[in-house]
């Protein structure tokens, strides 16, 4: 029996992960142009099947029957095929939703609610919010009286939800609106899982409004499917377990602090013992360039690396899985910082100055440079980092010392 997914573009899926922690059936991935569809869809090999953009109205149209929520919402997510051979359409996004409020405490009864877009997403929101007594849906759309110039008629917005896909990879640190305009959010929302932290989730922890990304509702749709699937109830703790899993695997390790402390270093080791690839943003700048860094400062200045740094700290930030060695001064800049934490937590790296390396480092010309940048930095450092780890002159003591941090994180 073979089950899988639908869509156009599945590369960057976690779909077949997801399915492998939830049951034993094979799952694949079936990238299927529109002209194929048919075909696919009388292919009596799929037991089931579940479909992501852009064919869930076409899986819907190519249902025999379908589910009370799947008409009310327009779209099929979930397929299956019935012993008589016709298809069986259902959407499991409506329960990922719901376990994703309730797992966040959110109620909707009486809230104003603003979801962004208007495509399958948006309409399975709609049909979440009308079923617990939203006293007002407004869908923000680009096109129609409440596009993207009018939201200022909607500041009394209780909860807000990114039915877009803006910020998503590739196109990270985009925010489809600024949450400043809405003083009453009491809940943020946003589908998008990569990156984890998406520039609004960003915004959404800065002005400290609960929030959550989409990972969960994805694992929750997935656990629904995989029952329709199987016909076994599948315990809920077992989406706890996938989203633990999932973010341990994509969540990338960032090391901050001041130049000289050992962040290559530590990274390597790192990489090393976590098979994990190393992103050194100092070394990207460098091969970028075709100059070491005290080259492009002597040419060049500090203001141009740091837009060669601001580009790397961007592409290592969108990467998931990794581990980033920033250069000590990558972490002044709000850009850089929202870049790297957008699948990562942050460990700062402390080290005693007088022991720093300075070698091929163009700012820790004497220990009163050092001082003075220190003095500057440690704030940030402190304040941006998730943990603070002392470095130790024995390199796999401070390897152990950030993965037994990382593991309790
Ligand atoms: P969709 O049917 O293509 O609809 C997306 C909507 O977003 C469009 O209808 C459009 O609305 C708006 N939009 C598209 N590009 C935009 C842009 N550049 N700027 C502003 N608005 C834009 O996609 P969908 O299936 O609803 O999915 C939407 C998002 O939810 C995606 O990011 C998807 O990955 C995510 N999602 C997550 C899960 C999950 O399990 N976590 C499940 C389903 C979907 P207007 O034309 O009205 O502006």
């Amino acid at each position: 029996m073979q089950y899988g997914l639908l869509g156009r573009k599945l590369s960057h899926s976690l779909s077949p992960q997801i399915h492998t922690l939830l049951g034993a059936y094979p799952y694949a991935l079936f990238e299927r142009e529109e002209s194929a569809l048919a075909a696919f869809f009388s292919d009596e090999q799929l037991a089931g099947f579940n479909v992501t953009i852009p064919y869930k109205t076409h899986a819907y149209a190519a249902c025999d029957a379908r589910s009370e929520t799947a008409t009310r919402i327009g779209a099929v997510n979930t397929v299956i095929r019935r012993p008589d051979g016709t298809l069986f359409g259902d959407n499991t996004d409506y329960f990922g939703f719901c376990h994703m409020a309730d797992h966040c405490g959110v109620t909707f009864q009486g809230k104003k609610v603003l979801i962004l877009g208007s495509g399958g997403a948006s309409r399975m929101v709609q049909v979440v919010c009308k079923d617990r007594g939203a006293r007002e849906i407004i869908v923000v759309s680009r096109n129609g009286k409440n596009d993207y110039d009018h939201l200022h008629l909607h500041r009394d917005a209780d909860i807000l939800v990114n039915a877009t896909p803006v910020g998503m990879y590739p196109n990270n640190l985009e925010a489809p609106v600024d949450l400043q305009l809405f003083p009453n959010l009491c809940a943020v929302f946003d589908l998008i899982y990569n990156p984890m932290r998406t520039a609004l989730l960003q915004q959404a922890e800065a002005l400290k409004i609960p929030c959550i990304n989409g990972l969960r509702m994805l694992v929750a749709q997935a656990l629904r499917s995989a029952e329709l699937f199987t016909g076994h109830p599948i315990a809920l703790t077992k989406i706890d377990e996938i989203c633990q899993t999932i973010e341990a695997t994509q969540r990338n390790v960032i090391l901050i602090g001041m130049p000289g402390c050992g962040k290559s270093t530590v990274a390597k080791t790192l990489a090393e013992k976590l098979h994990r690839r190393v992103f050194d943003t100092d070394a990207m700048v460098e091969e970028v360039d075709g100059r070491t860094i005290p080259q492009i400062f002597e040419a060049q200045g500090e203001p141009f690396f740091r837009t060669l740094e601001t580009a790397a700290c961007e592409e290592a930030g969108k990467q998931q899985g990794v581990i980033i060695a920033t250069g000590g001064g990558a972490v002044l800049s709000e850009r850089n910082r929202a870049a790297l934490k957008q699948n990562g937590v942050v460990i700062y790296l402390q080290k005693e100055l007088t022991t720093l390396a300075t070698d091929g480092r163009p700012l820790s010309k004497d220990i009163e440079a050092l001082q003075s940048i220190y003095r500057t930095r440690k704030a940030i450092y402190e304040t941006y980092a998730d943990d603070i780890i002392p470095v130790d002159p024995d390199v796999s003591v401070t390897t152990e010392r950030v993965i037994s941090c990382i593991c309790s994180l």
